[in-house]
């Protein structure tokens, strides 16, 4: 096994499927899985036909790197390869070294031609290593139901062998569907809706508006706690903190209890557009779900949409609480989000917010407020933070 070589192999599905964009994809693809790992086993990133290669630099940790790889966005499965010559011979010892070590009553070789004008056929690889492993562990062949299957990837120039694939996060790499700004709170939902948005490739700005001095800055905190978590799945990101609690007491002042839930989302919206276009982002992400809340029924989302002049994505729309609760909890933001704390819905929130409003009233609710100069006040007070991964440091970029 003199020249045997690990390195992590990466197939991707729905790249593949592109036409004339797949180039740019795999592009963000390879930067994004050198990025994951930079810390962990900085090595080469080379695309073959069909998959990506991670040579591991020889201090790489292969599992550690894996464990990177399996969150990279359009990564359909992994695996720690060995790498070895495309001839039978050298392939051998490989697939020895992978079985070596566990316990299995039966396995299968699956071997995959990448090109058709190698000597053997598939099946032929398949008897020869089959028979080698037979040989050495008195396993049965089990085509159908194998406790351990063996891939073995032929290229022309080089050949992987490996088991255990594991599953990324499939969808596209982050960064080739442009930028979106997600509305934060501190709650369950909109961590999953923002992470939803990355895994269709986009690169996520997050605005999170805080009631501070009103309310303590616990919602700042978990905010931040909440984006330092999704960083690892997108490497770079802004935060943009942004006062309300001074909008708020100008929205309590004019507008009547029930419609002031509808006036603040509208307002989010406004401010949170501002936000978008100074960054370049297309679209807004919400984590509102039907029905969920007052300010979640049709005509209330029809009223926040109306002031909005880019998409408003609403990922978690026709998912139930439990569903989104579960996807949390594999993101690890769900033990963020349920610390308690003082989120701005709960300052100057009615009682009973209107769950049906009409155009025309949210738009005499709002005649007595002076829109613009709300969101520029807003706007002009935002912080904003910057959060990398893996270095995970953090510094105040603008005031
Ligand atoms: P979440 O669990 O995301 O807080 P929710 O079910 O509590 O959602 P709402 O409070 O109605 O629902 O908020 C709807 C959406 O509005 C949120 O998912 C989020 O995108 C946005 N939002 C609400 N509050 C804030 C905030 N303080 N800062 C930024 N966005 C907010
Ligand atoms: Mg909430």
């Amino acid at each position: 096994m003199a020249r045997a070589r690990a390195a992590i192999i990466v197939h991707y599905h729905e790249i593949s499927l592109k036409g004339g964009t797949r180039p740019m994809f795999l592009r963000h693809l390879a930067r994004n899985l050198e990025r994951a790992a930079a810390d962990v086993g900085p090595g080469r990133v080379r695309q073959l036909t069909g998959r990506i290669v991670l040579e591991l630099g020889e201090h790489a940790d292969p599992e550690a790197v894996k464990q990177r790889v399996m969150r990279v966005c359009g990564v359909a499965n992994c695996a720690v390869a060995w790498r070895v010559p495309s001839q039978v011979e050298a392939m051998k010892p490989a697939v020895l070294r992978v079985v070596e070590g566990r316990e299995f009553a039966s396995f299968r070789i699956t071997a995959r031609r990448a090109f058709k004008t190698y000597p053997m056929t598939s099946v032929e690889l398949n008897r020869e290593l089959g028979t080698l492993v037979q040989e050495r562990t008195g396993a049965r062949v089990d085509l159908h139901d194998p406790e351990l299957t063996v891939h073995v990837e032929v290229l022309p120039a080089e050949t992987f062998v490996y088991a255990d694939r594991e599953p990324g996060p499939g969808g596209l790499p982050v960064g080739g569907s442009g930028t979106v700004v997600a509305l934060l709170s501190g709650g369950i939902d909109s961590p999953v809706a923002a992470w939803r948005l990355m895994k269709r490739g986009c690169r996520v700005v997050f605005v999170h508006f805080h009631s501070v001095p009103y309310l303590p800055d616990t919602s700042q905190v978990k905010a931040r706690a909440l984006v330092e978590r999704l960083t690892e799945w997108q490497y770079d990101s802004r935060l943009h903190l942004v006062p309300f609690g001074e909008v708020q007491r100008e929205v309590v002042l004019a507008v009547p209890p029930p419609a002031r839930v509808v006036v603040y989302r509208r307002l989010m919206v406004r401010i949170a557009e501002a936000i978008a276009r100074r960054c370049g982002a297309a679209a807004l992400v919400t984590g509102e779900s039907l029905g969920q809340v007052a300010s979640q029924t049709l005509a209330n989302l029809s009223r926040i949409d109306e002031v909005a002049t880019m998409p408003v994505l609403r990922p978690l729309i026709g998912m139930d609480k439990l569903e989104i609760t579960a996807e949390a909890q594999r993101l690890g933001t769900f033990e963020i989000s349920i610390e308690p704390d003082a989120d701005c819905c709960t300052l100057f929130v009615p009682k009973h917010p209107a769950t049906r409003m009409t155009p025309d009233e949210v738009r005499a609710a709002e005649a007595r407020l002076d829109l613009p100069r709300l969101v520029a006040m807003a706007v002009d007070g935002a912080q904003v933070e910057t959060f990398e991964f893996p270095a995970r440091t953090r510094a105040a970029v603008a005031g």
